[in-house]
């Protein structure tokens, strides 16, 4: 970029998320400076990897139902929890997201020069009864269901909006996106498409919800971030518009093709078919195709391709990082109470073993590797026990050394952390914790311990 050439200024919300990473990254590309907003309840900064590498991205943690720190021409608002697993976890979270997301964004754009590309969903059809579903229709939707904290909080939002536009004019574009797939697309968040092929890679079987016969129609990922956005610069948008992929396919169709390109033989395991499941679900892309001449190119054989290839590469990375000699068994370096001459030097040994057991032990969380990660739970929390003893000791051995108990505080407040997220048996902020806290303060006290 030339000096004196002005970049313009684009808001992601949900930035750490599986589609909000990939339009980070697209944005940046197209020459955008970006600001992504996450507050990582289901969110992960490893998808933000290389656009953390741009010096024209900049990351902030925040909620979007709080005011927003930042004011953008252009905001893509992909702030919500979004697969069955993860909004169904806290309905009150997911719901409130929605709604009060949309209205911190209209606040923030009312009377200023500001298009709002709103990620709503074919979830507001619910069950359709009317296939393929456009625009016009007007939903099937369980107001008190499992799944109605996202139906329900995404069509309040599309009402929110679209007033904002009838009222005040505010440039607020909805689209309703259906299912969308490729790769970082998290191991464990429950969705047909990450659950077959983890379960195919790793040998288990496919769990098929139901008898099979329920369709959907499947997005690759690149081919969604394209029709976003088109609808951020076509001239005038008249909302909503759906974007996805007409392609449909049942789900026992979609297992027998993950088996095919895995190579993998393992058998189908059937389960009960969730409350309110849809039985079919394909979009109507007549006005996306007029509108903004949006046409997916990504077939499924190919997309599917792409994202095996990018769920081996990561299993890949975690076996053979567990293979270098990762092992959860509880280590020894702290055994032994730190003696008084040297009550730090014992303190950077033990630490240096125990970022090798959060690392493998969030991994094995953030897979749904049950054993392991209960195991490597127990070991992480008998490590960090000890360092907080140490912490303690060293710091009565050393008391004009008061960083030791600021650090001891912060340890205490993430193993506390960490027990309540065993409590609520939170497999991903399980792994948060252990990934963007603990090992920072690891860090940390590596660094306060060798001073
Ligand atoms: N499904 C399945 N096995 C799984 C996960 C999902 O059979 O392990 C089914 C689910 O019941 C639904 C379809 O696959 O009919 C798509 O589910 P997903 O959660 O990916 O998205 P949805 O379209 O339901 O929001």
């Amino acid at each position: 970029m030339g000096l004196g050439t002005v970049r313009r200024t684009a808001l992601v919300t949900g930035a750490a998320g599986f589609l909000g990473s990939h339009l980070c990254d697209r944005l940046l590309a197209e020459g955008f400076e970006v600001v992504g907003l996450d507050n990582l309840m289901t969110g992960d900064l490893i998808n933000l990897e290389s656009a953390g590498r741009d010096p024209h991205f900049h990351f902030e943690i925040g909620d979007v139902r709080e005011k927003l720190p930042v004011y953008a021409e252009l905001v893509f608002n992909f702030a919500c929890p979004a697969s069955p697993i993860h909004y169904q976890h806290d309905p009150y979270a997911t719901l409130t997201t929605s709604v009060l997301g949309a209205q911190r964004l209209i606040e923030m754009a009312r009377g200023r020069t500001c298009t709002i590309v709103h990620a709503s969903t074919s979830e507001v059809y619910g069950d359709p009864l009317v296939h393929p579903q456009p625009e016009s229709y007007w939903g099937n939707v369980n107001p008190l269901g499992e799944r109605s904290c996202y139906d329900e909080g995404k069509r309040c939002a599309e009402t929110l909006l679209h007033d904002a536009y009838r009222r005040w004019r505010v440039d607020a574009r909805i689209v309703r996106i259906f299912n969308t797939y490729g790769p970082r697309m998290a191991f464990d968040d429950g969705r047909v498409v990450s659950s077959f092929i983890t379960q195919a890679l790793m040998g288990q079987p496919l769990t098929v919800f139901g008898d099979g016969s329920q369709s959907r129609s499947f997005c690759y990922v690149d081919d969604l971030v394209e029709g976003l956005l088109r609808a951020a610069f076509v001239e005038s948008f008249d909302s909503p518009v759906n974007l996805g992929n007409p392609g449909e396919l049942t789900i026992a169709d979609l297992a027998s093709l993950v088996l095919e390109l895995t190579g993998s033989s393992t058998p189908i395991a059937w389960r009960r078919l969730p409350q309110d499941d849809p039985k079919k679900r394909k979009p109507d892309i007549t006005k996306a195709r007029a509108l903004l001449g949006f046409e997916p190119t990504v077939d499924i054989r190919d997309g599917l391709q792409r994202t095996i290839g990018n769920f081996r590469a990561r299993l890949d990375a975690i076996a053979s990082q567990k293979k270098r000699g990762v092992q959860f068994a509880p280590p020894v370096a702290l055994d032994a109470a730190p003696t008084e001459r040297a009550p730090l030097a014992d303190l950077v040994q033990a630490i240096a073993a125990s970022v090798e057991h959060v690392r493998a032990c969030g991994d094995a969380h953030r897979i749904g590797d049950r054993m392991s990660a209960a195991e490597g739970l127990i070991a992480v929390s008998e490590l960090l026990a000890k360092l907080h003893d140490a912490l303690v000791h060293a710091t009565n051995a050393t008391p004009e050394r008061r960083e030791l108990r600021t650090l001891d505080d912060e340890l205490c407040s993430v193993l506390a952390q960490l027990g309540q997220a065993q409590v609520d048996n939170d497999g991903v902020r399980l792994a948060d914790l252990l990934e963007y806290e603990l090992l920072p303060l690891l860090d940390r006290c590596g660094d306060a311990c060798r001073n």
